[in-house]
């Protein structure tokens, strides 16, 4: 991997750059008080041909490469996260249909995705089916020409606003994670109950529900990959998913650094900036050398992807590290911007709060660390 961006890396950063500054950021603070959907912003990304960066473009998609990803993802994630990470999902539910789908599939559902027809979902995790995702409980019986679905998924990210939803469900029960399957399931098609819709701490311009399948009939074409090789379908997405959430990860903890050095230049107190003090040039320096070091890894993970060697432990490590990067810095922020960083409207305690998430959403840091030493052990 060279640590050169190319000509098209840095155009598409750059673009990604300008919309996030000058379209997103003024709607951010208000997507996150108001937990408001980021329709306007989610509009533009379409126009902008940013809604399928990594699949390819006869498919309707940007064609461009993980490392581009990454870099918009970072963009869009310094000035708001819940966008940031509407659009991960949405990427990350084109993917398994790339990877797994049959020509047909992938002739339908991928210019409805990438070119933004439909909203893109991924629903794998169940009340009782968190960490261990291969105990999900809902089930898909095949029943003539349908796969009929029934079973509640928790905490699906644009699970109310999806058209096309990925959604796991056992298909051979007593078979472990073998017997778990994948569907694609178009909301239109195979209509399904939106349920609870979270009220969360950060990403909150995100929606985040639960989806409940009573009788839920899928075309059984829609069957994505074999059956029983849904939990590899889904654990393959996962892998590509990481870069996604360790991009927004970096974009938030680069927030965190921007934002620490403006005030600390602009706060005097005892007659000098604050950063004037060597307390607050050290945690600048700690926040500066880490992003640099999450960053190094996120595109390391994204390159090994794009050039199609294994990459599973390089992005479950970008995206622990670079979870707790944003984390462990975030803190720093709100310290470095005192009683002001603390007060609603702050951005460092939105990005405080959506930093949180980082460390948990498509698995958690604990889950991330037995993916990593697992492959270390083996
Ligand atoms: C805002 C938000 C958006 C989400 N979006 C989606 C989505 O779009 N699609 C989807 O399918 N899911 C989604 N999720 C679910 C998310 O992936 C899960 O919350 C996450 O995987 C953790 O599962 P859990 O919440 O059940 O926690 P649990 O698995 O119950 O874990 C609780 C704690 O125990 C730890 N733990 C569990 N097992 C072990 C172990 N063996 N060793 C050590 N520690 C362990 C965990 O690390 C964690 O700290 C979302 C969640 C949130 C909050």
């Amino acid at each position: 991997m060279g640590f050169e961006l190319t000509e098209e890396q840095r155009l598409i950063q750059s673009m990604a750059r300008e919309f996030a500054i000058n379209e997103v950021a003024p709607l951010a603070e208000r997507i996150d008080r108001d937990g408001e959907f980021p329709t306007v912003a989610r509009n533009r990304l379409a126009e902008l041909e940013l809604t399928g960066i990594p699949t390819p473009a006869e498919y309707g998609g940007g064609g461009a490469d993980y490392v581009s990803y990454a870099l918009v993802i970072e963009e869009i994630a310094k000035v708001c996260a819940s966008t940031a990470v509407v659009l991960a999902v949405h990427t990350l539910a084109q993917a398994p249909i790339l990877k797994f789908g049959t020509p047909e599939q992938k002739a339908k559902f991928l210019p409805m995705l990438a070119g933004y027809k439909a909203l893109g979902g991924f629903a794998l995790t169940e009340a009782g089916a968190g960490s261990d995702a291969g105990a999900l409980a809902t089930t898909a019986v095949l029943e003539g020409d349908h796969y009929v679905i029934n079973g509640t998924k928790t905490f699906i990210t644009n699970g109310d606003g999806a058209g096309v939803m990925i959604v796991m469900a056992k298909t051979g029960p007593g078979e472990g994670t073998k017997g778990i399957s994948a569907f694609i399931v178009e909301k239109n098609e195979s209509p399904y109950t939106v349920g609870k819709h979270e009220d969360k701490m950060g990403v909150r311009g995100s929606h985040t529900t639960e989806l409940i399948f009573k009788n839920c009939k899928v075309p059984k074409e829609n069957l994505l990959g074999k059956i029983g090789q849904g939990f590899k379908v889904a654990m393959a997405t996962l892998d590509g998913g990481r870069i996604g959430i360790a991009a927004q990860a970096v974009g938030i903890a680069q927030a965190c650094l921007d934002e620490s050095v403006r005030y600390s230049k602009e706060r005097k107190q005892f007659g000098r900036p604050i950063a004037a003090n060597q307390a607050i040039q050290w945690m600048i320096a700690d926040m500066a050398k880490d992003v640099l070091a999450a960053r190094l890894l996120v595109h390391n993970a994204a390159a090994l992807c794009d050039s199609g060697q294994p990459f599973s432990l390089e992005a479950a490590a970008a995206k622990l590290f670079a979870a707790e990067t944003a984390m462990k810095h975030s803190i720093k922020a709100v310290q470095i911007n005192g009683g002001y960083g603390y007060i609603r409207g702050a951005k460092v305690e939105r990005l405080m709060r959506d930093a949180k998430i980082t460390e948990i959403y498509e698995g958690t840091s604990e889950v991330q660390r037995m993916v990593i030493s697992g492959m270390t052990l083996r």
